[in-house]
């Protein structure tokens, strides 16, 4: 790693020093293998968007993710069944309850969320079996690419779980009896049972953390492993009910979609930022991770990364805004200075989203071009347009048109893909892209009238 991004690392170590020395908390024990656990392990890693990694500690050391698997097998249910169909047998409100309660609606006996054991219990069992892959298959596949590697079953902690897991086999007994189990508890156990004890390592957490938060699509691989719409829907679930009846408090402080587990694990996704993971098993009342809680807490804290904290980067997207006559030109005589001052020209800058669109258009405005008569939007220094920003501006720049504005689009790159039939438009009125400034200058110049 280059000396520079050691910087990243040293931010994690530095977290590493400092909670490493604190003892409180208890092994899970009711799973008799996770009481097995090196209580001084602490393991932390991060990877970016682009798929940079980040570690301190033996993040290449195995574990078993118990509930961590929940958002990822919830992930693949909501691709393959859809939100509605998904919604119809587990809920999506915070329970305020432990992880292991019997969170189920009154009347329906729905479970309050996926991220709880009756609603995870519930999820597992949705994945159906195909001619091809039994459910469990399916769930080894899906969540194998989430890490961007092949994940395999700790059978040693399965068959721990397996013999002691009588509560929970209750509960998916409970549920049944209630209406939604839509299979056998038994089979729906051996899978639950088998998912929980997926070995993986803290930097297979942060890359599954990093691809909810990339999108669905794994920065490591760059395969697409759930559709955009999922990844969001996973992080809303995970943001108020991952971390059981400590949400509400994780929100408050830390800020940012989370999910834990009782062998130590836990996860958090920055949306659009990267994906961070912890081992340490000794954990809190609430079955979290006492040191990834407070290491967590304070990178949050010192990178300013709670979702809540949003501070606008202000005039970075509108860099000009004027008219045509003030502007550098070859053509500089009395006419063509007069009809120049008729162009009202706005520039932008970087990435565009709803948010920069918005900005442009406001600032599109404040340049007057209903009253000169011509408008000319400068995207040469942009360098991306997402859909929602592109269809913002579309429709912006058409009601120019509409309004009897000529209006010219300096765009190279062709970001900004014209609305279609532009090109069939009258020669006044149509939104006309140009590769330089000048040239759409001059266009939305030369037809105005004197
Ligand atoms: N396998 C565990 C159970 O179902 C997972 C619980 C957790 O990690 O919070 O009890």
């Amino acid at each position: 790693m280059s000396a520079a991004a050691e910087a990243v690392t040293d931010a994690l170590r530095e977290l590493h020093t400092r909670f490493a020395g604190l003892r409180d908390g208890q092994l899970a024990d009711y799973i008799p293998q996770l009481a097995l656990a090196e209580p001084d392990a602490f393991r932390l890693a991060l990877i970016s968007m682009d798929g940079h990694r980040y570690s301190t500690g033996d993040a290449d050391v195995p574990f078993t993710m118990q509930s961590v698997s929940k958002p990822f097998v919830y992930a693949l249910a909501l691709s393959v069944l859809g939100l509605d169909e998904v919604g119809r047998w587990v809920n999506a409100e915070p329970s305020g309850e432990a992880f292991n309660a019997i969170s189920l609606e009154p009347a329906t006996g729905r479970p309050d969320n996926a991220m709880v054991n009756a609603g995870a219990i519930v999820t597992t069992a949705l994945i159906p079996d195909t001619p091809d892959a039994p459910g469990f298959d399916r769930i080894l596949d899906c969540l194998s690419r989430f890490a961007g590697r092949q994940l395999d079953v700790d059978e040693q902690v399965y068959a721990s779980e397996a013999v002691t897991g009588d509560r929970n086999r209750a509960l998916a007994y409970l549920i049944r009896s209630a209406g939604p189990l839509p299979v056998d508890p038994v089979a729906a156990m051996e899978t639950y049972f088998r998912q929980c004890a997926l070995r993986v390592t803290t930097l297979d957490l942060a890359a599954m953390a990093a691809t909810l938060a990339h999108g669905g699509v794994n920065p490591l691989t760059g395969v697409e492993v759930v559709p955009e719409p999922v990844a969001a829907q996973v992080l809303a679930v995970m943001a108020t009910c991952g971390m059981y009846d400590a949400s509400g408090d994780w929100l408050l402080r830390v800020g940012l979609p989370a999910k834990s587990g009782v062998s130590g694990g836990l996860i958090a996704s920055g949306p659009a930022r990267f994906g961070l993971a912890t081992y340490s098993p000794l954990l809190d009342p609430t079955g979290t991770s006492v040191r990834g809680r407070a290491a967590f807490g304070a990178l949050s804290e010192r990178l300013g990364l709670h979702l809540m904290h949003n501070p606008a980067l202000a005039g970075s997207t509108v860099t000009l805004v004027t008219t045509a006559d003030d502007l550098p030109s070859a053509q500089a005589g009395p006419w063509e200075r007069a009809r120049r001052e008729r162009v009202a020209v706005v520039a932008a800058q970087g990435a565009l989203d709803f948010t920069a669109a918005e900005r442009v258009l406001y600032a599109l405005d404040e340049a007057r071009p209903q009253e000169t008569g011509a408008a000319v939007l400068d995207l040469r220094q942009v360098t991306d347009i997402d859909p929602v920003a592109r269809a913002v501006l579309q429709s912006g720049l058409g009601r120019l048109v509409e309004g009897g504005v000529r209006t010219a689009v300096a765009d190279p790159a062709g970001h900004l893909v014209l609305l279609p039939g532009a090109g069939e438009q009258d020669e006044r009125t149509a939104l006309r892209p140009f590769d330089s400034r000048e040239e759409a200058v001059a266009w939305c110049a030369s037809g105005l009238a004197d």
